[in-house]
């Protein structure tokens, strides 16, 4: 595979914010022409204002699997049940272009892309400012979700608060404005 963009992936618990982070930084013009955010696959079902092929491309299990089977997925994990991966296709065609790709994984794919392009990949971990905003994000976006799904999605993201030693970089995502300009700031140093 040619290597010769950059992959910054974004990482954190579920709430931490990471995607709005993404979708905010590429708002900025000059990144937006560089960066190119990538949209995973997944088994889980879609939220009601999330869009096929926007926000996830949404697939049946065998579908994955079949994808899974035929090294079309770049990396993958399992996550409170539901397939997530990355189309290698993709990653593949954007970094041939020289282009700069963002994925947001959990820390089993940032790991994973970390081996894979050790020196093209700036790996950051988003934290939430406390437990209590974590919920309460957790909560907003999971309304129509059952509480059961919300219960699990929150004892892993208390698991996964101990893993930030395993990426290059820590933004604690208190304040949304300064919480983006850190991740420029990162982005504009290792990136260019
Ligand atoms: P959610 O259901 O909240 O959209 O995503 C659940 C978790 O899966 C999040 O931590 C998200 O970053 C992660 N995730 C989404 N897509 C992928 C992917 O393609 N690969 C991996 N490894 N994780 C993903």
């Amino acid at each position: 595979m040619n290597k010769r963009g950059k992959i910054l992936v974004i990482s954190g618990p579920s709430g931490s914010g990471k995607t709005t982070l993404r979708d905010k930084l590429l708002e900025y013009a000059s990144l937006k022409r560089k960066f190119t955010k990538s949209v995973s696959f997944t088994t889980r079902p879609k939220r009601s204002r999330e869009r096929h092929g926007r926000d996830y491309f949404f697939l049946k299990d065998a579908d994955f699997k079949r994808r899974l089977k035929a090294k079309e997925i770049l990396e993958w994990t399992k996550y409170l049940g539901y397939y997530y991966g990355t189309s290698r296709g993709f990653v593949s065609k954007q970094l041939e272009q020289g282009k700069c790709i963002i994925l947001c994984l959990d820390l089993k794919g940032a790991l994973r892309v970390k081996r894979l392009f050790p020196r093209n990949s700036v790996t950051i971990f988003v934290l939430p400012p406390s437990l209590r905003t974590l919920r309460q994000r957790i909560e907003k976006r999971c309304q129509k979700t059952k509480k059961e799904e919300i219960a699990r999605r929150l004892r892993l993201a208390k698991e996964e608060l101990n893993t930030s030693r395993h990426y290059d970089y820590t933004i604690v995502n208190k304040n949304l404005e300064r919480a983006v300009r850190e991740l420029r700031r990162i982005v504009l140093e290792e990136m260019h």
